[in-house]
C-alpha cells in the first residue's frame, strides 16, 4: 500500500517507527510537513499539492497533527478524506477529542466515568462553581494546555479563586476539577487500537509533582488494567470516534475515570515502557481497515 504521513518532523520518534514498521512490511510510506500541504478546495477535482506536486494514489494517510497546528492540519486530513483516502483517525473524530470540552460532554452523555468537573468562562459566582465540584482541593485546566501545562492544583479555595481569577482575566476557557488525591500522582495511558487496548503504562509524576506527564519528569511502569478499565478506554476512543487513541485513566476510590482521549498519542513512552510493537500494530490495523472512502462522517460533522 501507499501510505502518507501527516506529520511536521520526519524526525520524531513516532513518526520514523511509522515509516519503519510500514516499510518493513512492504509498504510505501512518504512523510508529509502538514503545514506545507496546500489545496485548492474549489476545484471540480480537489486535489492536494506538496513542493509544487499534486500527491496522489494513496490509499491510506496517518495524521500526526500537534495541537498548535490543529485547524490547518484538519483542514489538510479533510482533503485527503474528500480525494477518499482512509485516515488512520478522521478529521471530525480529532476534532472532537481536541475540544476538550466537548470531549467530556460526549463521554459525560455516555455513561463514562469522569472526575467530577465543572466548566465556566466567566463566572460571576466563583465560591458557587467551586462548591459545585465539591471545594478544594482541586485541579484547575486551561482548555488550551497540552502536556501538563496550565494545569495548577488548587489546595485550598483561596488558591483556587486566585487562578481562576487569573484566568478569567486572561479571558481564557478552563474547567474545574475534583483533585483525585488518592492517584498519588499516577495515572494509566491506555493504547487503544480498533477495538482493543493493545499496551498500557502507568505513569508516575516525580517527587512534589502532582501531573505525571513523561513530559514532566513522570515515570512509565507496566499495569495491569482491570476488565472494566480495559473496556472503558476501548469505549472512550469509540465515543469520540477514534481508531487510535491514547486514552488516560486515573484511580479514584470512585472508580477508574477518564481524563482525556488523545488522537495523536505518542509511541517513544509506551514502546520503551511494555516492549510492544506499537508502530507495527497500527500499520497491521491500517491493512485490515483500509479501503477508498471509508469515514463515518465524510468530514462534515
Ligand atoms: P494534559 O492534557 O495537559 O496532559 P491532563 O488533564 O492530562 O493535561 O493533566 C496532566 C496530568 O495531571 C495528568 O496526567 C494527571 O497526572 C494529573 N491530573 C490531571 N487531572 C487530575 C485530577 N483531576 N486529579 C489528579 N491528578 C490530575
Amino acid at each position: 500500500m501507499k501510505i502518507a504521513i501527516l506529520s511536521r518532523n520526519r524526525g520524531l520518534y513516532s513518526t520514523r517507527r511509522m515509516v519503519e514498521a510500514g516499510e518493513a512490511r512492504g509498504h510505501e510510506m512518504q512523510v508529509f510537513d502538514t503545514l506545507k500541504c496546500y489545496m485548492d478546495v474549489s476545484s471540480l477535482r480537489p486535489g492536494i499539492n506538496y513542493r509544487g506536486e499534486r500527491i496522489e494514489g494513496f490509499d491510506a494517510v496517518i495524521p500526526r497533527i500537534g495541537a498548535s497546528v490543529t485547524v490547518y492540519g484538519l483542514a489538510v486530513l479533510r482533503q485527503f478524506e474528500m480525494l477518499g483516502v482512509f485516515p488512520l483517525n478522521e478529521s471530525v473524530a480529532i476534532g472532537r477529542s481536541r475540544d476538550k470540552l466537548r470531549a467530556l460532554q460526549l463521554l459525560a452523555r455516555k455513561g463514562v466515568g469522569l472526575p467530577t468537573t465543572g466548566f465556566a468562562h466567566d463566572v460571576e459566582d466563583t465560591e458557587h462553581l467551586l462548591k459545585l465540584v465539591g471545594g478544594a482541593p482541586l485541579v484547575v485546566k486551561l482548555l488550551e494546555g497540552t502536556q501538563g501545562r496550565g494545569v495548577v492544583l488548587a489546595e485550598t479555595a483561596k488558591a483556587a479563586e486566585s487562578v481562576i481569577d487569573a484566568f478569567r482575566e486572561l479571558k481564557a476557557n478552563f474547567l474545574v476539577q475534583e483533585f483525585i488525591k488518592e492517584a498519588r500522582g499516577s495515572d494509566i495511558r491506555c493504547f487503544v487500537i480498533g477495538d482493543k487496548v493493545v499496551a498500557a503504562m502507568m505513569r508516575t509524576a516525580k517527587e512534589g509533582e502532582f501531573r505525571s506527564n513523561l513530559h514532566r519528569g513522570g515515570t512509565a511502569s507496566l499495569v495491569k488494567l482491570t476488565p472494566s478499565e480495559r473496556s472503558t478506554a476501548v469505549s472512550a476512543a469509540k465515543i469520540m470516534g477514534l481508531n487510535v487513541a491514547g486514552v488516560d485513566i486515573i484511580r479514584s476510590n470512585h472508580g477508574s475515570v477518564v481524563l482525556e482521549v488523545n488522537s495523536s498519542p505518542g509511541l517513544e513512552g509506551i514502546e520503551k515502557a511494555t516492549n510492544k510493537d506499537v508502530a507495527s500494530m497500527i500499520i497491521e490495523f491500517i491493512e485490515k481497515n483500509a479501503a477508498p472512502h471509508k469515514t463515518r462522517t465524510r468530514g462534515k460533522g
